[in-house]
């Protein structure tokens, strides 16, 4: 059984089951494995012939063990990918003699979040049903984490999501995904001010004493180990798939919070061969810049044609640090303080040889990814959102010649973000069948001014009345 401890080093081992509903430790840390549960090669290999749902149970399964039975998460994984709209959940597209396209944006709101969403709503459903807890979920979103949630959320049991989003200032795809959802467990807020007011305003909730006393609250982002260890499981799915067991390969990973290339670092830490792992990020470089320098300095954050990955604090590379720190919660501790305090903290030498031992970085600038879209669409005529050409213009160039294959995470579907593809290509990439009447559906949201206040009682009055 894997025993979880917090990147600051104090807290005592805890059961999967505590971390999926705590989402971040007490002591301020993430959650991360006390021990990594290891498979041969020949279990990787016998996942062959399998189909999504069940390679996903089978990799999440030892991460779990101590609060489901593989029969539980058998069926919890089988439903959560029963909803994606592609035979394969995650097909692979081969784009020339060795590049490959992992499409993860299949899901119900056409980004790859919805691959640990939709399992870990349904997680968070049955552990809750067992001691009869209850949870209300708050969160911020500036676009894709919002709308994934709601619809990973809607309709759940013991249940209920408040998601703020900044009025007039997320595209109407993503507006319209999370606002016409109409289950009654769902609140849609638009607060007059920016994204930023949005995550101040959800902090101040989590702060206040009295709430948390009355309302069981909790959070969705992608510091959530359970949304981590989901997201491993497409690694070893594309790996498998492509026969890259013999020929390890080569993974780009569009970087926002160090989320999903975590995921593929977990995946390797399990056994799985690859042979390196690419942190490809926009302008905002934090990451490409502390790999190239050992210094993590954040910058002010600019607006990109990609606008899930304008992050200039990557929350879940503590949980590198840690592993960088041979697990001295301490010694992380330092860090983070004197990121605190200092604005930046610096790694030994040492430390930043055995980082870039593991991952290559670098950035693609607005430029680069918009010639890259044009390059895919005349090469191979696919049409790749401006997240995913990220990804491949800093994999292309970072890969070394006679490496084995690479593969590029396709993260969002293109009509997500049809703006910067049609300006590009001078065509709009269409939505799916599924959401073509999106514009036509009824939509529900509240409109409030950025003040503490307001926003508690919606929040408080939306969830007694569901959660009684
Ligand atoms: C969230 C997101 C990313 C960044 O993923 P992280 O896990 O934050 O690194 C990249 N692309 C898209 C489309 C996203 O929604």
């Amino acid at each position: 059984m894997i025993a979880y401890v917090s990147t600051r080093g104090g807290e005592p081992p805890r059961r999967f089951q505590e971390v999926l509903l705590a989402g971040t430790a007490a002591d301020g840390g993430l959650y991360v494995p006390g021990a990594w549960p290891r498979w041969s090669e020949a279990e990787f290999a016998a996942l062959a012939g399998l189909d999504y749902a069940e390679t996903a149970a089978r990799v999440i399964f030892p991460f779990l063990a101590d609060s489901f039975t593989l029969e539980e998460l058998r069926a919890l994984c089988r439903e959560a990918y029963a909803g994606f709209n592609h035979a394969a959940v995650a097909p692979l597209v081969q784009l020339d003699a060795d590049t490959f396209l992992l499409e993860l944006f299949h899901g119900p709101t056409l980004a790859f979040k919805d691959f640990a969403l939709q399992l870990l709503g349904r997680l968070f459903e049955r552990a809750l049903a067992r001691h009869d807890h209850k949870l209300a979920i708050v969160g911020a979103t500036s676009g894709d984490t919002g709308s994934a949630a709601i619809h990973a959320l809607a309709g759940r049991a013991r249940i209920t999501v408040a998601i703020l989003h900044p009025h007039g200032r997320v595209s109407p795809i993503q507006r319209r995904q999370m606002t016409t959802v109409a289950a009654p467990n769902v609140l849609n807020i638009a607060i007059r001010g920016s994204f930023d007011d949005c995550q101040r305003l959800v902090k101040a909730l989590f702060a206040d004493a009295a709430l948390r006393a009355e309302l069981p609250l909790a959070a969705v982002n992608s510091i959530n180990w359970a949304r981590i260890v989901a997201q491993a499981a497409y690694y070893v799915w594309a790996a498998v798939r492509l026969g890259a067991l013999a020929r390890p390969a080569v993974f780009a990973v569009p970087t926002g919070n160090f989320g999903d290339v975590y995921a593929g670092h977990v995946a390797r830490r399990m056994g799985l061969p690859l042979r390196t792992l690419v942190v490809a990020t926009n302008e905002n470089d934090i990451l490409a810049r502390f790999f190239a320098t050992g210094t993590y300095r954040p910058a002010r954050v600019v607006a990109t044609d990609t606008p899930s990955m304008d992050i200039q604090l990557a929350s879940n590379f503590e949980r590198l640090l840690f592993e960088l720190a041979d697990g001295d919660g301490a010694r992380v501790r330092g860090w983070m303080q004197a990121l605190a305090e200092e604005g930046a903290f610096e790694v030994p030498a040492a430390v930043r040889a055995r980082a870039c031992a593991l991952f290559r970085a670098g950035r693609a600038d607005r430029a680069e990814t918009r010639a890259t879209i044009a390059r895919v669409h005349r090469e191979s005529g696919v049409v790749v959102d401006p997240h995913t050409a990220v990804g491949i213009a800093v994999g292309r160039r970072l890969r070394l010649a006679g490496e084995g294959p690479l593969v590029c995470l396709a993260t969002a579907h293109p009509a997500k973000f049809p703006e910067v593809v049609e300006a590009v290509l001078g065509q709009r990439p269409q939505l799916p069948p599924a959401w073509a009447d999106l514009a036509q559906r009824e939509e529900r949201f509240l409109v409030l001014d950025a003040d503490l206040a307001a926003v508690r009682e919606a929040v408080r009055r939306h969830a007694r009345e569901v959660l009684g």
